[in-house]
Order: C-alpha cells, then structure tokens, then sequence
C-alpha cells in the first residue's frame, strides 16, 4: 500500500444552477519520500482535490464518493469517513498543508512562534517551552535569518518569502508523513521562488516527507517531482513519472501544455504558443472527450483506429509501464513532442 491513495474521488458543488462536478473520479498514489505534482489550468480541479483531502471543501461542496487512504501502522484509514475528532489529528499531524497566500493561513494577532508552537502542541504531548524550542528549530530548518528574533515578530512584519518559510516551518513542525503544498511558490518572485523549492526538496530529502504539489507551472514539477499528474476538467488525463511525461507527453493536452512554456531564450521573438479556448466551466463539461472542443486531433466521426471523441468518454489507460493517458488516439499521437526535448529534468 502506498502511503497516500485517493480513489475514484468525486466531489461536488450543489449550486442552484444545479450539481457542479469540480472533481470527478480522481485517482492518484504517492510513496514514502516521494513528490507527485499535479498540473493543469486554473479551473481544473487542483485545488478541490488539495482541499477534499483534508475534507476542508466548504458547502455547497462535499466529497459524493471515493476513498482518501492514509497508510497507518493498524492499516489504512479513510480520511472521507474518519471521525472529525481523529481528522483534526491528522491535519497539522501526520499530513502538513501549505497554501499559496500565506497570510490568510496565518493568524495576524499572534507571533509566527506562538503559531508554530501551537500547532506543536497539538499534536505533541510536551510542555510550552519545548513547542517554543521546536518553533525556533523549525525556523532554522527553514533557513529564515535571525530565527530567535522573527520568533517574537508578527506576520506582518516578514516579506513574503518569510512569511512562506513560516507556513513551511509550521507544515513540517509534527514531522507529517505528507505535505500538500497548494501553488506554495506562486506568489514569490523567482529568486525566493528557487529557494523555497530547494528547500522543501531538501527537507523531503532529511525528513522522508511525501509532498504532493500542486501547480500550473511545468517548470517547478520538472525540477522537483518524481511523478506528474496531469488534471483536465476535473479529471486526471496524463500520469506517469516525470522524466517519462517530459520525454514522451502523449495526450493532447499535455503536449499543449509543454508547447506553450515560455522559452526565455525566444523571448521577444517568437509569439508564445498558446491553448486555444478555456477550460470549460464544471457545469458546462463537454461529453466524451472533455478536452475534444479545443483539441487538434479530435475526430468527429468513428474511424477504423477508434471511436469519435464526442463519445464514448476515454478511459485512463496504463499504455507503456507506469503511464496512463485518457484519449482514445493516445498511442498513435506520440511522437515525442518538440517541446519535450527542451526540458531540462532534475
Ligand atoms: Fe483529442 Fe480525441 Fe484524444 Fe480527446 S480523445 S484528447 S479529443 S484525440
């Protein structure tokens, strides 16, 4: 069993225009000490799945079906049907969550010490001055300067960065078995960016910790992860490990996604390349293929090589070991994309 399993998670909106599926029978898996990054346009589901997980989606929203499984010494518990005494053991204990905006998970009236060792003490059987003493380990591990002085400072008095490596310390300070950090570097600028990935790469690599990030940016996931899940309109179409998905993307969507990286060193001179049209609302999702109204290769009619992409839906198939695709043509349109050669892989 892997240490982190969903299955076939659906979880819905019941707005008054009707059931609005945000998430729609996702499956995924991460190891021990292992880094999944789940990519895909904003719209697509990233973020319900990262909040189903914690069972943090607020009504209208609920999770309908599907399992959340968490490795435990006694065997996997559910996280869908735990009791919410026990959740609130897992969250902040054995599963550590970073958000993008730092600021609306920090308290702005306490001290980011008083936070993190808040967060020990909840989950720690010890006294106020070792959860004191472990917020200023913490701050260390995160590499913020002059730790026993931002201890007594408020979050408002640290930059961005700062702020961010606070959530980190605090998402780490029980030692969780996995992280999910939500666009964690997105609002940093590039420099503060790189450090914070080396960072959690570096704290993976000390601590064991799995993390599943969640991203739109492909750059950050060739750097950092071990495997790439690639989400849709709610629903995985491409997984397969990094260094496979980068080399060989196979679905249509992902090989658009690659082709419209920026290329520095085309800046300026050549148009960036984009997707044509958007990711289409939850309550508007196409039948069949739900990529099928912006995709190049789709066939309007059955040919002798598969079925129209109108319908039926494609499955998530297992097409070479370890890669699964959901398009009916995926095999016959992967030549290894142009883009894909560009990719520098970590
Ligand atoms: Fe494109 Fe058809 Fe494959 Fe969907 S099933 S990605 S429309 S080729």
């Amino acid at each position: 069993m892997p240490l982190f399993e969903i299955r076939d998670l659906v979880t819905a909106f019941h707005t008054t225009d009707g059931r609005v599926p945000a998430v729609d029978g996702v499956s995924l898996s991460i190891d021990r000490g292992r880094t999944l990054g789940l990519v895909g346009e904003s719209g697509c589901g990233k973020s319900v799945t990262a909040m189903s997980i914690l069972r943090l989606v607020a009504a209208p929203g609920r999770i309908e079906t599907g399992s959340i499984l968490l490795d435990s010494p006694a065997g996997p518990v559910d996280l869908v049907t735990l009791p919410d005494s026990d959740l609130r053991r897992v969250r902040g204990g054995r599963i550590g969550m970073i958000f993008q905006e730092p600021m609306t998970s920090l308290n702005p009236v306490f001290t980011v010490g008083d936070q993190i060792a808040e967060a020990v003490l909840l989950h720690r059987a010890c006294s106020r001055g070792a959860a004191r003493a472990r917020a200023l380990e913490m701050l260390r591990l995160v590499r913020l300067a002059d730790p026993e002085q931002r201890l007594d400072e408020y979050p408002h008095q640290l930059s961005g960065g700062m702020r961010q490596r606070v959530m980190i310390a605090m998402a780490l300070a029980c030692e969780p078995d996995l992280v999910v950090a939500d666009e964690p570097t997105t609002a940093l600028d590039v420099t503060i960016q790189a450090q914070i990935l080396d960072l959690l790469g570096d704290l993976r690599r000390r601590l064991g910790t799995a993390i599943l990030l969640i991203t739109h940016d492909l750059g950050v996931v060739a750097e950092t992860c071990d495997e790439v899940a690639v989400m849709y309109a709610g629903r995985i179409v491409e997984r397969a490990p990094a260094d496979v998905l980068f080399a060989r993307p196979l679905h249509p969507y992902t090989i658009g996604l690659l082709a419209a990286r920026p290329d520095p060193d085309a800046a300026g001179r050549a148009p960036l390349r984009t997707i044509p049209g958007m990711v289409p609302a939850p309550q508007r999702f196409p039948v069949g293929c739900r990529f099928h109204p912006r995709c190049g290769h789709a066939r309007a009619a059955a040919t002798p090589e598969g079925p129209a992409c109108e319908a039926p839906a494609p499955e998530l198939l297992e097409v070479e070991p370890g890669h699964f695709v959901r398009c009916h043509y995926a095999e016959r349109l992967g030549e290894p994309h142009p883009a894909a050669v560009e990719v520098r892989f970590a």
